[in-house]
C-alpha cells in the first residue's frame, strides 16, 4: 500500500526530469534550488506564525478580485508583451503583491501570490513548459522580495500596518527599496550565473526594466494606502495601471521594431534612419563622420564546419566587440547576414583606420564557445570598408556605396584588413 503510494508520488515527479534546469551549469542549479528551498521554508514559517484579522480577509478578496480581473482584461496585451520581450518580462502583478505586502499578514500575502502566479502562468506563460523551474524561480524570488519588504515595514515603530505622518512615506519607500534590492540581487545573480563566461550579461537592459518595476511599486504603494484608509478607492489604481501598461507596450514594440533580435544591434532600417539623422547633425555642426561596413570573412565556411547555431553565436560575439569598441553615441547596426554597419560622428579618416584596426584585432582574438563542450570557434577575421564625410559625401547612401566598394577591395586583396580609398 505504502509502496504503491510512494511509486505513484514518484511518477508525479517524472515530468521534472525533462526540465532544462538539470542541464544548466552547476552554479545555476545551486542558486535556483537554494532560492526555491529558502522560499519554501519562509512560506512554511508564514503559514505557521502569522496572525489574521477579519479586515485582512476583505482586503485579500478585494486584491484578488482586482488582480485576477485586471489580468483578464489585459491578458492580450500581456501576452503580446511576453512574446516581444527582449530579456526579461515584467508582468506588473507586483502592483497587487506589493499592496498586499503593506496591508496583509504574511500568510494571506502568500495565498494571494500563489493564486496570482498560477493565474498568470495559465494566461501568459504557458508556452514555457520545458522550463517550469523558471516560473517557479520567479515566484520564489518575488516571495522572498515580499518577505524582505514586509520585514522592512515591520521594523518601523508603531507600524500597523503603516506608521503615521511623514514616516508612512519613508516606510513605503524603504519597503520598495527592500523589495527591489532583493528581487534585483536574485534576478541579476541568476542572469550573471547563467551567462557564458565570455559574454557580458545584459545588465543594462535589466536595469532599464527596473524603472517599470519601480513605477509599478509606487502605484502599489498608493493602492496599499487606499486599502488602509478607504478600501474602495483602490479601484482607482486600475485605470492608472492600464495607462502604464499601454505606454510600456508602445515602448517595447518600438524597441522590437528597431532591434535585430539575433545581435541586439539596430536592424538595417532603424540604423539607416539613425545614421541619416547623425550625418545631418555632423554636417550642421561642421564635424567629420566616418561610416564603416564590416563583413565577416569566409563565414559560410564557419556555418558549414560548426553549424548555423555556432554561426549565430559568432555573430553575437562580433556584435559584442563592436559595442565594446565603439562609443555609446556611434550608431551600430546589423546590415544583413554577416555584415555590420557603423556611423561614427566626430571621427576622421585617421581615427576610423585606428578604430578599424582595433576591431579587426579583437575579432582575430575571439574564441566563441559552441554547444559541443570543449569545441570553440576561433581563427575568425573580418574585412572593413570605410567612407568619410564630408570628403567622400554627405549622404548615407553615397557613403554606403563608397564603403562597399572599399570592402570589395579589402576582400579582393586577401581579407582580414581595412580599406579606405580616398586619395584627395
Ligand atoms: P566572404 O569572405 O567573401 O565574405 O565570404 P562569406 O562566406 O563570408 O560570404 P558569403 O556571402 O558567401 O556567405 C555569407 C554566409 O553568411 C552565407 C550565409 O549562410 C551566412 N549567414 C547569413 N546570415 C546568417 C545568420 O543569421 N546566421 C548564420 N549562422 N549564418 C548566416
Ligand atoms: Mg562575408
Ligand atoms: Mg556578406
Amino acid at each position: 500500500m505504502v509502496r504503491t503510494w510512494f511509486a505513484h508520488s514518484l511518477s508525479l515527479l517524472a515530468p521534472m526530469r525533462k526540465w532544462s534546469l538539470w542541464s544548466a551549469p552547476k552554479r545555476v542549479r545551486v542558486l535556483v534550488l537554494s532560492v526555491d528551498v529558502f522560499a519554501l521554508l519562509t512560506a512554511v514559517w508564514a503559514v505557521s506564525f502569522s496572525g489574521y484579522e477579519r479586515r485582512s480577509f476583505v482586503d485579500l478578496v478585494l486584491l484578488l478580485a482586482l488582480s485576477v480581473g485586471f489580468q483578464e482584461i489585459s491578458g492580450k496585451v500581456e501576452k503580446l508583451r511576453n512574446q516581444i520581450r527582449a530579456i526579461r518580462y515584467i508582468d506588473m502583478t507586483s502592483v497587487w503583491t506589493f499592496a498586499a505586502v503593506i496591508v496583509l499578514p504574511a500568510s494571506l500575502l502568500l495565498l494571494l501570490l500563489v493564486v496570482l502566479r498560477l493565474h498568470l502562468w495559465v494566461k501568459v506563460n504557458r508556452p514555457a513548459q520545458h522550463a517550469p523551474h523558471r516560473s517557479l524561480f520567479t515566484a520564489a524570488a518575488i516571495w522572498i522580495s515580499c518577505v524582505c519588504a514586509h520585514a522592512t515595514l515591520a521594523a518601523f515603530p508603531a507600524s500597523h500596518p503603516l506608521p503615521t505622518g511623514y514616516l508612512a512615506i519613508v516606510a513605503v519607500f524603504a519597503a520598495i527599496w527592500a523589495f527591489t534590492l532583493a528581487n534585483s540581487v536574485l534576478v541579476f545573480g541568476a542572469v550573471w550565473l547563467a551567462s557564458p563566461a565570455d559574454e557580458t550579461p545584459p545588465f543594462s537592459t535589466i536595469w532599464q526594466d527596473s524603472f517599470l518595476e519601480i513605477s509599478t511599486l509606487c502605484l502599489a504603494g498608493l493602492a496599499g494606502l487606499a486599502l488602509i484608509f478607504e478600501p474602495w478607492l483602490v479601484i482607482l489604481v486600475v485605470p492608472a495601471m492600464v495607462i502604464l501598461q499601454r505606454s510600456v507596450l508602445v515602448k517595447e514594440l518600438q524597441q522590437a521594431a528597431t532591434t535585430d533580435s539575433k545581435t541586439g544591434l539596430l536592424n538595417a532600417q532603424a540604423w539607416h534612419q539613425v545614421a541619416s539623422i547623425e550625418l545631418e547633425r555632423s554636417m550642421r555642426n561642421d564635424v567629420p563622420a566616418a561610416l564603416m561596413i564590416i563583413d565577416m570573412d569566409n563565414f559560410k565556411l564557419i556555418n558549414d564546419t560548426h553549424g548555423h547555431l555556432a554561426g549565430d553565436a559568432v555573430l553575437k560575439a562580433v556584435a559584442g566587440v563592436l559595442t565594446d569598441e565603439l562609443r555609446a553615441y556611434d550608431s551600430v547596426g546589423r546590415f544583413g547576414g554577416e555584415e555590420f554597419v557603423a556611423l561614427m560622428p566626430k571621427v576622421d579618416a585617421l581615427d576610423a583606420l585606428a578604430i578599424s584596426d582595433r576591431i579587426l584585432r579583437r575579432v582575430r582574438e575571439l574564441r566563441v564557445a559552441t554547444r559541443n563542450v570543449g569545441v570553440g570557434v576561433g581563427d575568425l577575421s573580418a574585412s572593413i570598408g570605410l567612407a568619410v564625410c564630408p570628403q567622400q559625401g554627405s549622404d548615407v547612401e553615397d557613403l554606403l556605396h563608397i564603403a562597399d566598394a572599399a570592402l570589395y577591395t579589402a576582400k579582393r586583396e586577401g581579407r582580414d584588413r581595412v580599406e579606405y580609398s580616398f586619395t584627395g
